[in-house]
């Protein structure tokens, strides 16, 4: 997995677009829908009466529809239940556990610079968000 500070630049040291989706496979942004939500992990495990649900392998309530991490894999088959969760779980920090929302998101990451983020070349917009999010 990529540490967090390998996408940590100095202003100047930017990365192209397409550099930064390399290096942070989970990259989220509002425009390109829900493709990488937990909601489509294989960690997923689905709540109860549209509760929040949980993940196997980080800790607390984790949104199907909004949250994603670092640690995102495809789904495939059945879900996990919650018996299937491991007894040591990262915390979502850890993870770099995000959930996009009027309060995460580029316009308010102290990355933002007008419509552009300070990390990469590329232009963004309110409804997009990464795993580098820092408050501002
Ligand atoms: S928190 Fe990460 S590992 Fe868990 S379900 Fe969401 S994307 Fe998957
Ligand atoms: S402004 Fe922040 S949240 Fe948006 S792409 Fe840049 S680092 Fe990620």
């Amino acid at each position: 997995m990529i540490p967090r500070q390998s996408y940590m630049l100095e202003d100047g040291e930017r990365l192209t677009d397409a550099g930064m989706k390399a290096m942070i496979p989970m990259f989220v942004r509002g425009r390109e829908g829900d493709s990488h939500n937990c909601g489509g992990c294989s960690m997923f495990i689905p709540g109860k009466d549209d509760g929040p649900g949980g993940c196997t392998i980080v800790q607390g309530d984790i949104s199907g529809e909004h949250g994603t991490c670092l640690y995102w894999a495809k789904a495939k088959g059945k879900p996990p239940k919650a018996s299937d969760a491991h007894d040591c779980r990262m915390t979502k920090s850890e993870a770099d556990y995000v959930e996009p929302s009027s309060k995460i998101n580029c316009s308010t990451c102290k990355f933002v610079r007008g419509n552009r983020c300070a990390l990469w070349r590329g232009t963004v917009g309110p409804g997009d968000c990464c795993m580098a999010w820092s408050q501002r």
